[in-house]
């Protein structure tokens, strides 16, 4: 774990998000749960390197939520603080864990957020664009000066159905894709992941990381593929940011390590899940703040068993 009084430039950065969400599911409902693209990526990507959120919030942002951050060494120096209100979303899981059901979302800060990425990017080795309108991602990205190694985007069905031109512009810009299952087949019309990846990965990122929800994810690349599953929990109580925490600790690992192969994006794809299942487990960010290295060394462990078997003899 890293400390906040570290003045060192963030590994990665990302941009995205920050919220305050309602959100209904089968396990109950709660208000104004701290969340956002890049909280959940950020409490996932701190577990293995620094990690900076640029985004804006509102004069309504708690300042225990900024604490929150700051104390899991989360670098903040690049979260505007503005007049009006956090960006708001209100979602519900109750016909379907696996897909959001978007009630309200309300951009507020965000309606004209112009991302400047400047000083935060001299050192990182990842940039993730988290889901947020795609005309503030193409921003960030045009305010690189220096592309970091790994450029990786999320984005969500609205964008899909409202900003599909610029959505496929930022698809023409990243090495990565993640996407839901859903929305991947939404955006390029087929019928199963593989299809969807292949679409995607013909508007030029090197990875389509296709998120299913309790079935796992598929990474996808030109000639490799690699599933994961989901660890199989008993009770699912809030799904919100198990794509972004799925999103930082395969974003952390890659940018952990100073060569990345089959082997390691491998890792990272487990890793993503496994964090993901702690997530679920509660609402909002309440179990994946308090998720320690240990904790996911032994999940991975799980998913280990869950997954081998020796060679079949016919
Ligand atoms: P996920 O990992 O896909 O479950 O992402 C959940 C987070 O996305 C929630 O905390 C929401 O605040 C955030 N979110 C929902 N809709 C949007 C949107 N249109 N733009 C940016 N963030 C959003």
């Amino acid at each position: 774990m890293v400390d906040a009084r570290d003045e060192r430039a963030p590994d990665i950065v990302a941009v995205g998000s920050v919220a305050y969400d309602d959100v209904v599911s089968p396990a109950g409902a709660r208000a104004d749960q701290l969340g956002g693209s890049t909280v959940f990526f950020s409490l996932a990507a701190r577990l293995f390197a620094k990690v900076g959120i640029v985004a804006a919030v509102g004069a309504d942002f708690e300042q225990s939520d900024k604490r929150l951050l700051s104390e899991r060494g989360i670098d903040l120096r690049w979260l505007q603080q503005r007049d009006g209100k956090t960006f708001r979303w209100r979602g519900s899981y109750v016909d379907d864990l696996n897909n959001a059901v978007t009630l309200d979302t309300q951009l507020n800060v965000f309606e004209d957020f112009k991302p400047d990425l400047g000083a935060a990017h001299a050192d990182a080795r990842a940039l993730f664009l988290g889901n947020i309108a795609p005309a503030i991602q193409l921003d960030a990205l045009r305010s690189l000066t220096k592309r970091p190694r790994w450029v990786v985007c999320d984005t969500m069905n609205l964008w899909i159905e409202t900003r599909r031109d610029e959505l496929t512009k930022v698809f023409e810009q990243v090495d990565v894709i993640t996407i839901n299952e859903a929305e991947a087949r939404a955006y390029t019309g087929a019928d199963s992941p593989a299809g969807a990846a292949a679409e995607l990965l013909r508007r030029g990122p090197r990875y389509a990381l296709i998120k299913r929800g309790e079935y796992g994810a598929m990474l996808f690349g030109r000639d490799f593929a690699f599933a994961a599953p989901a660890y199989p929990l008993t009770e699912v109580r809030d799904p919100t940011g198990a794509g972004d925490s799925f999103a930082g600790g395969f974003v952390g690992v890659l940018a952990s390590r100073d060569a990345v192969g089959e082997r390691e994006l491998k890792q990272a794809t487990i890793i993503g899940s496994a964090i993901a299942s702690f997530t679920v487990s509660d609402f909002g960010t309440a179990r994946l703040a308090d998720l320690n290295k240990a904790e996911l060394a032994k999940r991975c462990a799980e998913f280990k068993r869950l997954t081998r078997f020796d060679d079949i003899a016919f």
